[in-house]
């Protein structure tokens, strides 16, 4: 799903689906327009002392800004765990948008990079840092272009610093948009997942105490200084407060970004923002994290989605990639291609989930399943894996076994549930 926006002071007017990115074809938001609609003013003002690091952090703290890269950690914690951490210290965003299904820093990079960028910089403000590095995912080659010449724009500006911002590429590991991971990465090393703790907060690049922020995250500073933190929290439903970016793909009329309040159900999303079900096609499954986040029945499409609402289901919605699946998606296909992706991703760093993964594969290629080979291999792999890659990676299948009996039974996928002994 690519979408070209084109985007003007006042925001997004367009999206057209080009189906290929041109970066030409992009008008983003220049440093001058930006700053005309009132942009770099939260900037100027901390940098000067008119505003204080306690006037920003109360602001996040009432907005209930969080993580959006998936971990959902409150935003304002995060800042003062690094700042209690002596220094030097470096500021570190997380542009690896790699899950599945998840293309809303896309989106806003594409339309706004400036507004991201001043909230990139204020985080970097807030921790002291001695540089502010983006790891920017290599599949994103027309976004890096975008970024270089509004770094540029920046510091011909004086705004920064010449080589204060410095941008890196990934070269296609998904394990790399894992913290620890796109840290390593960064050093020049292989991705592969640290043990915790130390937590980056304390040892991150380098060894030093490192703020690793989502692009997303830090988008919403400079709206939620001027606008007010209540703007930010004023949204969101069935007792969620807050506004969360949902990447909407699959059999519904209108994939794209819905910037919808946190708590929304599936089948509000799905009505009041993507245009309703494709023609032909009847909710059958929603994944609601991408490949990460397991699947869940249509009958669980007035679930609220938001961080912690969908554990008790077996579920997370992490960077809100919403995938909508219809009667005519293969269950069993679906269950393979996440695993084949699992087991293509895994850093290979841990037995659990390097073989685990390969073992779940070929289990779900038989023409029937092994219930209680799964099940028991899901639990190794959730209970022993290094990181959160293995320990996800069993989600779908575990998803299908609790939910979709069934329909896996009916297409004799799942031939009879006596199979499954006593599994644990
Ligand atoms: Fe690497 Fe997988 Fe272990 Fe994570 S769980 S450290 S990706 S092998």
């Amino acid at each position: 799903h690519h979408h070209v926006l084109y985007a003007t002071a006042e925001g997004v007017e367009a999206v057209v689906d080009t189906g290929h990115f041109h970066p030409e074809a992009i008008l983003w938001q220049r440093l001058d327009a930006y700053q005309q609609a009132g942009g770099s003013q939260l900037l100027a003002h901390v940098r000067s002392g008119k505003i204080s690091i306690d006037e920003v952090l109360q602001a996040l703290e009432a907005s209930g800004l969080r993580g959006l890269g998936g971990a959902g950690f409150p935003t304002f914690k995060k800042w003062q765990a690094v700042r209690q951490a002596a220094g030097p210290r470096y500021c570190v965003i997380n542009a690896d948008e790699g899950e599945p299904g998840t293309f809303k820093d896309r989106y806003y990079l594409e339309r706004a990079p400036h507004q991201f960028l001043e909230g990139a910089l204020i985080s970097a403000w807030a921790i002291e840092a001695e540089a502010l590095y983006i790891y920017l995912r290599d599949e994103y080659p027309g976004l890096h272009r975008v970024l270089h010449e509004a770094i540029a724009e920046l510091e011909q500006s004086g705004i920064v610093a010449p080589g204060f911002i410095i941008m890196r590429r990934g070269a296609g590991a998904y394990i790399c948009g894992e913290e620890s991971a796109l840290i390593e990465s960064l050093e020049g090393k292989p991705g592969k997942p640290r043990h915790r703790p130390p937590y980056v907060a304390q040892q991150g690049l380098l060894g030093r105490p490192t703020l690793v922020n989502n692009v997303e995250t830090v988008y919403w500073i400079p709206a939620i200084w001027h606008k007010g933190a209540e703007w930010f929290a004023g949204h969101g439903r069935n007792g969620r407060r807050g506004l969360r970016s949902f990447s909407v793909s699959g059999r519904v009329n209108k994939p794209g970004v819905y910037l919808a309040p946190a708590g929304i159900t599936l089948r509000e999303l799905i009505e009041e923002y993507a245009g309703g079900m494709a023609e032909g096609h009847t909710l059958v499954a929603y994944l609601p994290g991408g490949a990460s986040g397991g699947i869940l029945p249509a009958s669980k499409a007035d679930v609220p989605l938001d961080f912690d609402t969908l554990q008790a289901h077996g579920s997370f919605i992490g960077s809100a990639a919403i995938i909508v699946l219809s009667e005519q998606d293969n269950l069993q296909a679906v269950a393979t291609n996440l695993l084949a992706f699992f087991a293509d991703e895994s850093c290979g760093q841990c037995t659990p989930c390097r073989v685990g993964s390969e073992k779940m594969l070929s289990l779900l290629e038989q023409p029937t399943w092994d219930v209680q080979a799964l099940t028991r291999l899901a639990q190794v792999m959730q209970d022993a894996s290094i990181c959160g890659l293995g320990q996800a990676a069993p989600n779908p299948v575990l998803g299908l076994l609790k939910d979709f009996r069934p329909a896996l039974a009916q297409q004799q996928i799942i031939v009879s549930d006596a199979a499954e002994g006593s599994a644990p």
